[in-house]
């Protein structure tokens, strides 16, 4: 029966706890209808009983007494045993057997004996039970469902005028009445203004009725037998048998409800092992993929067991390797090993459920079987679309009387399909985060790989050092061999790299051959290492038949050296290292990180970003150094150098300036500004009657911008300057870094009539077949060689060769750095064209220039009826 009376609900059957109410809050407007409907339930209740009892007869006898006293026990004893069903965890059915007393009371007793037992017991209990809230509901209630069962009970026996058996009338009574106090129940929660869902109200309607029959079934039964009724005992068989059936239906549905726990249990425990995955490799990406939580998978296959009742459950899980994973719970797995890649339960086709049994399997299975000490298996293999994940086996029921039925296969077969999918999600989910740690090459950290790594030692206060590694011959072999040579070296390197490090310590490639570690020692230590790593990576590389010569440059920074000018993050630390790596370029030798560097670099960043405003706000200017010819001495042309008189750091040294200006893509403005201004010069000085010729340096960003030669024609039709008044010094090192794109270029403004000159001759290539394919017209010969020629036999033979190549290749030979008579004595001993250097001058500004031009040279008619200027002293 079902009845409110449970805290805190108010109109809460007991019956199922599922409809329960809260209570609603005080004041609150549901709370007054409620009270309303309760006085409403209480007065028809009032007028039902007043028509019930004038309906049916009442007989007082000096049994009434004992009977009602009977009856009000047996009410109280059926409330009192109400027992709370865990259907599932956290919600309970609650039966009670109050339909017991009540069929037997409508078939023994008067209307009025049952109603004042069952509200005195009811009342009571809900004294007892303190909810005292809802008398007047529940009171009204109780009388509601005597009636319903009298008049119910009175009705059928007046259809079926059936007088002798009075039972099945008072059945169908019992059965009403519970009916009823769930339809108020509901009608109560609706006056609360609870939602409840159909679905819900109708399987409690169900579940009242079940009860209902089951609890009027007994109490009809009893009171057969104890009357002596012939068919009481085989009645009291067949309520015996339903209730049994009833059982089976009943514990078939609490086995489906289990089912589907362990297999939101299974999805949810391997979903959270792989989120702890994901963690854990984000904080070691390194580490990621070849670990798992064991006790999570016992956990895993001890549930499964314990739903199966199997003796043995072993998964065989495929977690990150190749190996199969084994986790075995319950007893243990005989000794010797049987996962055998030829295991016939290791090589089953498709994803569904087998059962196999000792009894009726080929040869094959018998001796898996027996190999496992199993009489019965059921095994499922774990798919994804393309591999094996896994298998399930569950070996033995515990119950020998019962095998592993139908809803065991299915439970593993959807296992399975939870499993393997959530298993799958895993190893994708590993594989993108590998891969987007990692670099395909070489199987090294990238750099957010690295960043990730390196971030907790850089920031633990714990002295960590990030080391940078770049192997200096890498661009070389790429242009010169291709990248699949540059890639095999990459490989190797790291290989090397590797082995130096050992497999703890964090290893990335950042880009093309430039490498980073994570040392977790002190500066002293990390000294050390690095010179190992640069010695191991400065030797040649085998690669197929050839062997590549290569240097390794390696700078590292500690956490402990304290500086302001970079942030002690991961980011802020490969700077530094980075720092000290450029700093020590060149020297082959390995630099730790020292503040003065960073200070260096973070003045070339405030250079590149100052720079167009210098331009704008005339700190930049141009200097002339002059060209005089040998031996005649005229002044032929000036080399303009750009000049930057910083405000705050003062003249700064174009060496500083223009590699990062150039590095930064900013370069097109200050070769415009150079040659506007050289050739405002050489205008001036034509409208003088001079002709002498400016030189302007270009960068090897200039050679690369197609619209560059257009730029020049431009600026030569706008000062009304000849083109061969205008002299291009380029690198061979700019010409050689991409001559595909070059020598377009340089063509076009051969064409136009400029003069080029290749710059710096002797420090680069230097390759005459090369330089011979270039279409300039001077070289000028470096400022290194001239320096040494009076002391350097060796420089005195590179000077004289350039002179006789650069002549049998028709080209003008410039010397610069020209410092002293003997070096210009020499020069012109050879034959060298032209020189420039400061034993003529140094780079003047443009007024110094033109005063330097009065008082040092000499006007007069030169060939062409042209006047020059030459050199007197
Ligand atoms: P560079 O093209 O080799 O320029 C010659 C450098 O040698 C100039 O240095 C000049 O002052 C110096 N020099 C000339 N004669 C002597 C000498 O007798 N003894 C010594 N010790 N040095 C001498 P500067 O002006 O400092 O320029 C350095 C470099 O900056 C230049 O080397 C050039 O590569 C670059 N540069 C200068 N101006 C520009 C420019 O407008 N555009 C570009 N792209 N680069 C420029
Ligand atoms: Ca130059
Ligand atoms: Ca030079």
């Amino acid at each position: 029966m079902t009845r409110a009376d449970a805290e805190p609900a108010v109109a809460k059957p007991p019956a199922v706890a599922e409809a329960s109410v809260p209570q609603p809050p005080q004041g609150h407007d549901s709370e007054r209808g409620f009270r309303w409907f309760s006085v409403l339930i209480a007065v028809v209740a009032a007028a039902c009983a007043v028509v019930v009892s004038m309906w049916l007869p009442f007989q007082l006898t000096p049994a009434t007494a004992w009977t009602g006293l009977a009856l009000l026990a047996a009410f109280a004893a059926a409330e009192l045993l109400s027992m709370n069903v865990d259907v599932r965890s956290g919600v309970a059915w609650t039966i009670s057997f109050t339909e017991i007393p009540l069929v037997i009371g409508v078939v023994v007793a008067d209307f009025e004996v049952v109603l004042i037992a069952h509200l005195v017991a009811g009342i009571a209990m809900l004294a007892y039970r303190r909810t005292s809230g809802t008398l007047l509901y529940n009171t009204g209630v109780m009388t509601l469902e005597i009636c319903c069962a009298f008049a119910v009970a009175n009705a059928v026996r007046l259809l079926l005028g059936a007088a002798q058996m009075p039972w099945i009338g008072a059945f169908f009574g019992a059965l009403v009445a519970p009916m009823a106090s769930t339809v108020f129940a509901l009608a109560s929660i609706w006056v609360l203004r609870k939602p409840i869902q159909l679905v819900s109200a109708l399987r409690l309607v169900g579940r009242v009725i079940v009860v209902g029959f089951v609890n009027s079934s007994v109490g009809i039964s009893c009171y057969l037998v104890v009357s002596g009724v012939e068919y009481g005992w085989a009645l009291m068989g067949a309520v015996v048998l339903a209730l049994t059936a009833l059982y089976w239906a009943y514990s078939d549905l609490l086995r489906e409800q289990r089912d589907l726990e362990v297999l939101a249990d299974v999805s949810l425990m391997v979903a959270k092992s792989g989120r702890r995955l994901a963690v854990r490799s984000a904080a070691d990406p390194d580490q990621l993929g070849a670990e798992f939580a064991d006790s999570d998978w016992d956990t895993l296959a001890e549930r499964i067991r314990d739903q199966l009742t199997a003796r043995r459950i072993v998964l065989r899980l495929r977690l990150g390797s190749d190996a199969l994973h084994t986790v075995v719970a319950g007893d243990p797995l005989p000794d010797g090993e049987f996962a055998s890649q030829d295991d016939p339960l290791l090589r089953l086709h498709g994803s569904h459920a087998r059962q196999l049994r000792y009894a009726d399997g080929n040869e094959e299975i018998v001796a898996a079987l027996r190999a496992r000490g199993a009489d019965e298996v059921l095994v499922v293999p774990l798919r994804s679309s393309t591999e094996l994940l896994g298998v399930i086996e569950a070996h033995d029921r515990n119950s020998r009387l019962r095998g592993f039925g139908r809803s065991d296969r299915q439970l593993v077969d959807t296992m399975a399909a939870h499993l393997s999918t959530a298993l799958d999600n895993r190893r994708l989910l590993a594989t993108l985060r590998h891969d987007a740690y990692h670099d395909p090459l070489t199987g090294l950290l990238n750099r957010p790989g690295f960043a990730k790594a390196a971030k907790g030692p850089v920031t633990s206060g714990q002295p960590a050092v990030v080391v940078r590694v770049s192997l200096d011959v890498f661009s070389t072999v790429c242009d010169a061999l291709g990248y699949t040579w540059a890639d095999r070296m990459v490989v190797v390197a790291g290989r090397r790299l590797r082995a130096v490090l050992g497999a703890d310590v964090p290893v990335a490639r950042l880009e093309g051959a430039s490498f980073a570690a994570l040392l977790c020692c002190d500066e002293q230590q990390a000294r050390r290492i690095a010179e190992r790593v640069r010695a191991e990576l400065s030797t040649p590389y085998p690669i197929d038949r050839l062997t590549v010569e290569a240097s390794a440059t390696v700078g590292y920074a500690s956490t402990e050296v304290e500086d302001s000018a970079t942030s002690l993050d991961v980011d802020g630390m490969l700077q530094r290292a980075d720092v000290a790596l450029r700093a020590v370029a060149g020297e082959g030798d390995v630099r730790g990180y020292v503040p003065s560097m960073g200070q260096m670099f973070l003045r070339r960043f405030q250079l590149v970003t100052q720079f167009r405003q210098a331009l704008e706000d005339g700190q930049v200017s141009v200097h002339y150094q002059p060209k005089v010819s040998l031996p005649s001495r005229t002044v032929l042309g000036v080399e303009a150098l750009v000049r930057w008189t910083h405000p705050e750091f003062g003249k700064l040294h174009p060496d500083e300036f223009v590699p990062p200006i150039e590095a930064a893509g900013l370069i097109g403005a200050l070769t415009s500004f150079v040659l506007d201004a050289a050739l405002l010069r050489v205008r001036k000085w034509l409208d003088a009657g001079l002709r002498i010729s400016a030189a302007v340096n270009l960068s090897v960003r200039s050679l690369t911008d197609d619209g560059f030669p257009t730029l020049v024609a431009e600026a030569l039709d706008r000062h009304e300057v000849p083109a061969d008044l205008l002299t291009f010094e380029l690198t061979e090192s700019g010409v050689m870094a991409d001559p595909e794109r070059a020598l377009p270029i340089l063509r076009e403004l051969h064409t136009l009539g400029v003069v080029l000159a290749v710059d710096d001759f002797g420090t680069g290539y230097s390759s005459l077949a090369y330089l011979r394919q270039l279409p300039v017209d001077e070289v000028k010969i470096d400022k290194s060689f001239v320096f040494g020629m009076g002391t350097d036999l060796g420089d005195l033979a590179v000077v004289r060769s350039i002179v006789e190549l650069g002549h049998s290749l028709g080209l003008s030979v410039v010397a610069e750095g020209v410092e002293e008579d003997i070096a210009r004595d020499q020069l012109e001993s050879m034959g060298c064209d032209v020189a420039q250097g400061y034993l003529i001058s140094r780079p003047l500004s443009e007024k110094r220039l033109e005063a330097w031009l009065q008082a040092r040279t000499a006007r007069a008619t030169g060939r062409n009826e042209a006047a020059v200027l030459t050199l007197i002293g």
